[in-house]
């Protein structure tokens, strides 16, 4: 029998070869947009913490206060002892946002996904789900057993074409979009999907990871609260009925720990933040939107904005130099975005300076960057 380190260490090195080798680097988040790394102080253009909420001082206060009251650890599942009461008050809270009859929060959005999902559908049913879809749910379909297929991205046309071809041949059909796209920053029509769901007797679930508090028209409306909100685990909001049986059928929710109570208090903290203050959740569009058009590009759909420069070694390169200027901005290579779309991939923050989102776009011009 081969050695098993002999064995991972070819693997890594095809992985190498493609230009496809992660490696994690200490990168030490401090309060706003700035990161330490290497000794080094940046700019970070790579988070997803959008509203600056993990470090806002109502968030902290809440956090530590339930630290205080509960301990570190939730001790148990949530349908054995770790169903603290803020669970309720959270879930309140994301109903209420969504305009959902209620809610179920999980461990994280990966979580979410893969509950959900194989709890709706399994063998005999279909899944259709967009072409770019997040890695989480596509893993959730393949768990659930029920047929998979791919529809171009955001393509109406393509997704109604394998409804009227597949459709009939299975029991339930559950079509998978997220709101904002996670790699691409545009958004899905969910609107005409709905649409396509109704008339074909089909049920739509939308992915808000990326989304700032979008509501949705989908009956199963999933999101996280370890990106905008700025704390962790991730959610279901839906009608009271689908809500109840998840509590049940959700094997990632019924067999895993419960959230750390100070987790769920800083999410809490988060959303009524996001409640009261509309205006700090417009600005990182509004940021993005003077990114787009400094450089030209066509206009920001939301706080994501790629810079495609096709092969990895141009955007491991360029995300390379611009941290030398003083910017994190990571590189996004296959197999998480299309072969030959290797990209530089910004988020932006309410607590970005346009100053710094000038110096950024001057240096993407400069580089001439954008004609690749
Ligand atoms: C980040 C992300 C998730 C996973 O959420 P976590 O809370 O980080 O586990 C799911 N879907 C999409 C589209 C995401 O971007």
């Amino acid at each position: 029998m081969p050695a098993l380190d002999d064995i991972v260490r070819q693997k890594t090195a095809i992985l190498e070869h493609r230009g496809q080798k992660r490696s994690l680097v200490p990168s030490e988040r401090g309060v706003g947009v700035r990161v330490e790394r290497g000794g080094k102080a940046l700019i970070s253009f790579s988070c997803n913490d959008y509203l600056g909420l993990s470090h806002h001082p109502e968030v902290i206060k809440a956090a530590s206060a339930a630290l205080a009251q509960y301990g570190a650890g939730a001790g148990a599942s949530r349908l054995v002892t770790g169903n603290c009461p803020l669970y309720d008050e959270l879930e309140n809270l994301l109903a209420e946002q969504k305009g959902t009859e209620a809610a179920c929060v999980f461990g994280s959005g990966y979580l979410a996904n893969i509950g959900t999902i194989p709890a709706l559908v399994g063998a005999g049913d279909l899944i259709l789900a967009d072409k770019y879809i997040h890695a989480c749910m596509i893993d959730a379909a393949r768990l659930s057993g029920a047929t998979l297929m791919r529809f171009a991205h955001n393509n109406l046309d393509h997704c109604k074409m394998l409804l009227e071809a597949n459709r009939h041949e299975h029991q339930n059909c559950l079509i998978l979009t997220e709101t904002v796209f996670s790699m691409d920053g545009d958004r899905a029509p969910v609107r005409a999907l709905k649409a396509l769901a109704n008339a074909s007797g089909s049920w739509l679930m939308t992915d808000d990871a990326h989304g700032l508090a979008t509501e949705s028209l989908a009956e199963v409306q999933m999101g996280t609260l370890s990106k905008a909100a700025g704390s962790y685990g991730g959610y279901v909001c839906g009608s009271k009925a689908l809500i109840d049986y998840l509590k049940t059928a959700a094997r990632s929710l019924v067999y895993s720990t419960a959230l750390p109570p100070a987790t769920l208090a800083a999410s809490i903290a988060a959303l009524r933040i996001m409640k009261a203050q509309p205006e700090l959740v417009q600005q990182p569009l509004q940021h993005a939107k003077h990114f787009t058009s400094l450089l030209g590009l066509p206009v920001a759909q939301s706080a994501i904005v790629p810079v495609i420069l096709k092969e990895n070694d141009k955007a491991l390169a360029a995300s390379k130099y611009l941290e030398e200027r003083g910017f994190l901005v990571s590189a996004i290579r296959p197999p998480t975005v299309p072969e030959n779309t290797a990209r530089l991939r910004f988020t932006f923050s309410a607590l970005h300076e346009t100053k710094d989102i000038e110096a950024v776009a001057a240096i993407i011009k400069e580089r001439g960057w954008l004609a690749q």
